[in-house]
């Protein structure tokens, strides 16, 4: 394949509800725009049962089913998607140059950037060899295998509120492992919590390990750690899930594009675009402040008119 025939005028980067509106956007506007759906098609909505509150759904949609229809929708309008990743940029100069896993390169006129971001996890060797045996960062998808059973749920946030109260509908107990003595997560979500009669929080608590023949079957739990109030003692439980937050999925852009302190893409707000000409963000990767798969979708539509609107004033339309 010659260079010219690996030119789009629009690639983006990644495949969640930010990706795929952009794609719609870009496909209608006769851009022909090339998708790398990456490790994770459809997103992390791919992660949850039920999505409740997209418009258009009164009755609520299946999270994969809603990305399958997004996928079908950009696909409809003249999109290409590649289920590749792109794991290399050289934004020094138009047109970009992006590298997928397996070396091909792809340029490109203008990129859009919607990689999203990943739930964080605690960083313990145990959180890696029990993935799959009794660790999870969403309850929503892993939940269900821990019916009667007791599980813990880590983090004090209003995710880690709505994972518990999942889990209590099902699990015979849960744990919130909290490491300050309060809980962050917003007042209505802490109460529904503490009115949960199998909820047991437990607070000023860190993880240092876990324990289990073939999986998980308990924590290793430190209270008041670095104090002199400090104790080590063992919480019996199958289920260990995180829900400490979520990181950007920005490291490949480091050095190419400016990134905040916690990793998230700087747009030029209501824009979405980013310090270099060309490159734009939408969705998760460049959102600290709202995450909804809503909001995502909007920033993609915006990002696409962004990319369009560049290529016109270049006229390279
Ligand atoms: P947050 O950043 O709000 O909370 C993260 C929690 O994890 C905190 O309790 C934090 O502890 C804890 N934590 C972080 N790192 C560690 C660690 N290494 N060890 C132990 N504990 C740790 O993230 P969320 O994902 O909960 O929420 C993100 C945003 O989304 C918030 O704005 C939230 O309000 C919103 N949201 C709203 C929902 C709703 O309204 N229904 C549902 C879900 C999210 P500490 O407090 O000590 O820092």
């Amino acid at each position: 394949m010659t260079m010219k025939e690996n030119l789009v005028k629009v690639l983006i980067i990644g495949s969640g509800p930010a990706g795929y509106t952009a794609g719609i956007y870009a496909g209608r506007a006769n851009l022909s725009p090339l998708i790398y759906e990456g490790d994770q098609p459809g997103g992390q909505l791919t992660q949850t049962t039920e999505i409740e509150n997209f418009p258009g759904y009164p009755q609520g949609v299946d999270g994969n089913e809603m990305m399958s229809h997004l996928r079908e929708q950009a696909l409809r309008f003249g999109a290409s998607i590649k289920s590749r990743k792109i794991v290399k940029v050289d934004f020094s100069k138009r047109p970009f140059v992006c590298e997928d896993e397996r070396g091909e390169k792809v340029e490109a006129e203008t990129v859009i950037i919607s990689t999203g971001a990943s739930a964080k996890y605690l960083g313990l060797a145990d959180e890696e060899k029990y993935r799959g045996l009794g660790v999870s960062a969403c309850a929503t998808c892993d939940g269900f295998f821990y019916r009667k059973k007791r599980v813990a749920v880590v983090g004090g946030g209003d995710t880690a509120c709505e994972e518990a109260l999942y889990l209590s509908s099902l699990a015979e107990k849960v744990y919130m492992i909290v490491r300050k003595d309060y809980l962050r997560a917003s007042d209505v979500m802490k109460r529904r919590v503490m009115e949960k009669e199998n909820i047991e929080v437990l607070f000023n608590c860190n993880t240092e390990g876990l324990y289990g023949e073939d999986g998980v079957e308990g924590v290793h739990i430190v209270r008041h750690l670095g104090t002199d109030k400090e104790e080590r003692f063992d919480l019996a439980v199958e289920g260990f899930f995180l829900a400490i937050g979520h990181r950007p999925n920005t490291e490949i852009f480091r050095g190419q594009i400016d990134i905040d302190a916690e990793g998230y893409i700087v747009v030029a707000a209501p824009t979405t675009k980013t310090n270099v000409e060309g490159v734009f963000a939408a969705g998760d990767c460049a959102d600290p402040i709202y995450r909804q798969a809503v909001s995502a979708a909007g920033t993609g539509c915006r990002a696409a008119i962004d990319a369009e609107r560049f290529l016109l004033a270049k006229e390279e339309l």
